[in-house]
């Protein structure tokens, strides 16, 4: 192909303007192009191109049959800085386009065939350019153009590239879905949150969402969304909450409410509301706070319970002041102990420092009781002891004043599932008054006991001698009577002994005789006495090998006589009893069985207390003063043994008692 420069006048004319494609088309070889040479081009076509040349709207043009395309400045840059241009010029449509032919072919024929001007608007119409194929938007025109004679001369193109305007417009729409699907969730996750909820806004805080936690605390429904805070709630009025909203505007600051007591209404009732809450300002575009959104939980329960806990907290230690009742408490875990400042009183500590079981607990008990609490408490620490069940008596000898005090504590161990003890909890109480009163009574008894017992033994005396007299004389009526008496004095005799025995004891005044004796003939001996003196019972005895305890022999006797005629006193003649020895775990365990009148469950943990007497006609008309037990327990606790009673009412009793063995 050969450039030749037109000079045709005609086609200078028009075509000659400032513009580069001017130029280029000027230049170019049209000789070998199906136009040919310019000066020959219809007029249409030079008027047309003129126009076009001078616009600055990117337009096209196709001419002829063969549709040669011509384009201007505007347009130049849609063809890519690698692209068509300059080839694009005086080439077919077809030539020019191959990839996009299938689709705007079509569209040509349509104009060509109807003549009708169309108009595509951001139209996706990808074209080769800048080494590639890119996806290049369109908003064009396709218009036919007449030639000279008012035939097809043309298709004139007006178009304008919408590619970065799609492409922002699509992106809009990308994050404006977003943000209606963020704000769909945001309103589904606000309704549903387990949390109050709710946005307000501007200075009056119009209520502008609102979910249904929220609304439920406030007693109301969503008619208040729209509604300023303060007219949707009037009772707000005169409570922090406005101002702190203020503020939070204000400042721009968030605001963090703890256990905030609010005076809600509802139903016409005002009723208290305690929430944790926050209030956090929401900023808009522009950087200042408009809204506050308001996030808050009811825990109104809670405090309630709280403080209703407080309040029984403070009448239990009302209670227990009241009741001058010391507290201990031992986190076994930590081996840490608290004691309240009753029990430090109680064991003469005047120092504020934390207490321990050694330093404070163990060096103030009396030293004659100091060992049997030790091992009372190391047997509390086992569940299967006694439970973890705790009470005792026992004395303290104050750590500064020096005074005795008679304390009694009651208290429980805590275990864990693996019977390990956690906690161990307990009150004390000190009872040096009544002991002291007791200890009177004791020793007023233990005075007529013993001022009784020489008249009495005179009468038994005299009896006596009574008796040899009558016999001698053959009266056997003074006889009897002298027979009956005798036995009236040795059950007097009995009891007195009892009395004596009981203030001995508790005073510790005799101390235990121990030795080593054989508890298995001792219980023979005096099954074999019984036998004699009861013989309207049967006593059967199974006996074990030879036992050796270290005990006192007469105090164990003494346990053993008082088990055998409690079962004679509450069992009818020609009854059973059964006295067994059994040895286990280093211990021997006596039992005394027998068929009489039972005791009842609820009696039976008391039987052992001082003075206890069942309250039942047939004990009533059995006479007693409720000590026998309680000094048989004493021994028994003496000897570290164990004493407890079976029973079914009505049927019988089992008395138990255990001594450890040599
Ligand atoms: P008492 O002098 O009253 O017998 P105890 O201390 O020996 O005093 O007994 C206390 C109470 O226990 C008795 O009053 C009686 O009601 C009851 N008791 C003791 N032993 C038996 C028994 N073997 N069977 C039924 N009740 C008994």
């Amino acid at each position: 192909m050969s450039q030749s420069k037109t000079s045709d006048a005609k086609f200078q004319k028009f075509i000659d303007n400032d513009s580069e494609m001017s130029s280029i088309i000027r230049s170019y070889d049209w000789e070998n192009s199906s136009l040919g040479v310019p000066e020959k081009w219809p007029q249409s076509l030079l008027s047309l191109l003129s126009t076009m040349l001078s616009s600055s709207f990117p337009m096209l043009l196709w001419w002829g049959d063969d549709l040669v395309q011509f384009y201007n400045d505007a347009y130049r840059p849609s063809l890519g800085i690698s692209g068509k241009h300059p080839k694009a010029l005086g080439q077919t449509a077809k030539d020019t386009w191959p990839e996009i032919w299938h689709i705007i072919k079509p569209q040509i024929d349509i104009v060509i065939q109807t003549g009708q001007a169309t108009w595509h608007e951001d139209q996706l119409v990808p074209i080769f350019r800048n080494n590639r194929l890119e996806d290049v938007y369109w908003t064009y025109s396709y218009s036919l153009v007449k030639d000279d004679g008012g035939n097809l001369g043309g298709v004139l193109v007006i178009c304008n590239e919408t590619t970065e305007k799609v492409i922002a417009q699509q992106q809009l729409e990308k994050s404006v879905n977003l943000l209606t699907i963020n704000q769909t969730r945001l309103k589904y996750l606000l309704a549903d949150a387990p949390v109050a909820i709710s946005v307000l806004i501007g200075e009056e805080f119009i209520i502008e969402n609102a979910n249904k936690i929220i609304l439920e605390i406030w007693g109301k429904t969503e008619q208040i969304i729209g509604i300023p805070l303060i007219e949707a709630l009037p009772e707000l009025q005169g409570q922090p909450f406005i101002p702190l909203l203020q503020e939070v505007l204000a400042s721009g600051k968030p605001f963090h409410g703890n256990e905030v007591l609010a005076l809600l209404e509802k139903d016409n009732e005002i009723f208290e509301m305690y929430s944790n809450f926050v209030y956090h300002p929401l900023k808009n575009a522009d950087g200042h706070v408009n809204s506050i959104i308001v996030v808050g939980y009811d825990i109104t329960e809670q405090v309630k319970a709280r403080k209703e806990l407080e309040k029984s907290k403070d009448k239990l230690e009302l209670f227990i002041t009241a009741a001058e009742l010391g507290t201990f408490d031992m986190d076994l875990e930590k081996g840490t102990m608290d004691w309240d400042n009753r029990c430090r009183e109680l064991f003469g500590i005047t120092h504020q420092q934390p207490v321990t079981y050694d330093n404070d607990f163990v060096n103030g008990l009396h030293p004659e009781d100091r060992q049997r609490i030790i091992e009372i408490i190391d047997n509390v620490m086992i569940k299967a002891v006694n439970n973890g069940n705790y009470n005792i008596t026992y004395r303290t000898i104050g750590a500064q004043d020096k005074k005795l005090r008679w304390i009694r504590a009651k208290g429980k161990v805590y275990f864990d599932k693996d019977e390990v003890p956690l906690r161990f909890i307990g009150s004390v109480l000190d009872i040096s008054e009544v002991k002291q009163e007791e200890m009177r009574k004791n020793d007023f008894i233990a005075l007529v006991s013993h001022e009784l017992k020489t008249p009495l033994t005179s009468v038994k005396g005299f009896t006596q001698l009574l008796a040899i007299k009558a016999k001698e004389k053959q009266d056997n009526f003074t006889g009897g009577i002298l027979e009956r008496v005798n036995k009236q004095v040795m059950r007097m005799t009995e009891m007195i002994n009892g009395f004596l025995n009981l203030s001995s004891l508790e005073e510790s005044k005799v101390p235990l005789l121990k030795k080593s004796f054989d508890l298995e003939a001792m219980l023979k001996d005096l099954i074999n006495e019984c036998e004699l003196t009861h013989p309207d019972y049967a006593i059967q005895f199974l006996p074990c090998k030879p036992t050796f305890v270290n005990a006192d022999q007469n105090k164990v006797e003494q346990v053993i006589n008082n088990l055998l005629s409690n079962c004679i006193k509450y069992s009818d003649k020609n009854t059973t009893i059964i006295v067994s020895c059994a040895i286990k775990n280093a211990e021997a365990t006596v039992s005394i069985m027998d068929e009489g009148i039972g005791i009842k469950p609820n009696d039976i943990n008391k039987l052992f207390d001082r003075f206890y007497r069942v309250e039942n006609p047939v004990a009533k008309q059995v006479s007693g003063f409720g000590i026998g037990l309680y000094l048989c327990a004493e021994i028994i606790r003496q000897h570290n043994g164990k004493i407890w009673a079976e029973s079914e009412f009505g049927k019988g009793s089992t008395f138990y008692f255990t001594l450890p063995i040599n």
